[in-house]
């Protein structure tokens, strides 16, 4: 269950948590159109700061723009909505805070036709842990390579955290835990690796880092925040296509993404991936990670929005 805070902000408003409710007839709700972001804030010895929540703020207004979505809010107001959520739940949070901006089509129309439809949108935070388990992020997690191939970019629209583009992800992170695994890992319509279901991925091979371009995935944030660090630790990064059987044979895999952040990959398919355990460069990458968001490395100081 949810760990609950006090309040979300709904439409301009810090509306009582349980009141923060739509009519059943919500168009995003049948239609799937929505366009959200994953955020986190994170404990800092200076308190709470948001993570890159203007680089969340961009792709959440690109992402209504590729989906002809007129979010009524400016960058800076939504901007400020966080902030303003974040110091009235203060007291709520005791850990690491997650948190979840949605522009979302309301009630007042039906029919696919959703240009006439009222845009609203809702910003909520609660405090969440490691979404694949602490655990997780010592030992690694198990993989399956998913029978669902990654939305094509003939289909959908992968540039844009669309809600709809998840129901693909959800089907496969269902298929993997039925049978057994942590995670899915999503292949493209061409059979190269695109991401996992909610995260970036990596491959470490003979010292260098690999991770596939985004032609089938979404820009992640995360992993742009990683291949930043990986260049000041002296680690050659190479952007390139990844079959199944190179991730087999790879000396280390992580998945990346804010919910995420740096999970290692200690299995694909039943084959263990190096050691089997978390890889040396992996933690190296992983610890480097955690100094960024916890606010010790002054280097990245600016990606940090302090809530006092
Ligand atoms: N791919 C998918 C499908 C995701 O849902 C996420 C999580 N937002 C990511 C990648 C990683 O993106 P980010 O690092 O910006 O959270």
């Amino acid at each position: 269950m949810l760990d609950e805070a006090k309040y979300i902000w709904q439409d301009g408003k810090l509306v009582a948590w349980e009141d923060a409710k739509v009519h059943i007839l919500t168009h995003s709700l049948h239609y799937g159109n929505a366009a959200f972001e994953g955020t986190r804030a994170y404990k800092t010895t200076k308190g709470l700061a948001i993570f890159r929540l203007e680089d969340h703020t961009r792709r959440l207004l690109n992402s209504a723009k590729i989906l002809s979505l007129k979010c009524p809010y400016s960058f800076d107001e939504i901007n400020n909505a966080h902030i303003e959520l974040l110091k009235a739940n203060k007291d709520c949070y005791t850990s690491n805070v997650y948190i979840r901006p949605l522009i979302y089509l309301g009630y007042g129309v039906m029919g696919l036709y959703h240009a006439n439809a009222p845009v609203n949108m809702m910003i909520a935070a609660w405090n969440w842990g490691a979404y694949l388990g602490d655990d997780g992020i010592e030992n690694g997690i198990r993989v399956k390579t998913s029978s669902f191939v990654r939305n094509s970019v003939k289909s959908l629209m992968g540039k844009a955290k669309a809600s709809a583009n998840y129901l693909n992800s959800q089907m496969a992170k269902y298929e993997a835990v039925q049978c057994g695994f942590d995670e899915a890992l999503l292949l493209d319509d061409n059979g190269f690796v695109a991401e996992g279901s909610g995260e970036c991925f990596f491959i470490v091979r003979n010292g260098e880092l690999i991770t596939p371009p985004h032609d089938n995935s979404l820009e992640s944030i995360t992993q742009d925040t990683i291949l930043k660090l990986a260049k000041d630790l002296g680690i050659n990064v190479i952007e390139r296509k990844i079959t199944r059987d190179e991730v087999y044979i790879s000396d280390e895999a992580f998945f990346t993404g804010t919910a995420a952040e740096v999970t290692p990959v200690r299995e694909l398919d039943f084959r263990v991936i190096g050691s089997g355990k978390r890889g040396e460069m992996t933690k190296k990458i992983q610890d480097s990670f955690f100094d960024i968001v916890s606010g010790n490395n002054s280097k990245y100081k600016e990606f940090l929005t302090y809530i006092d």
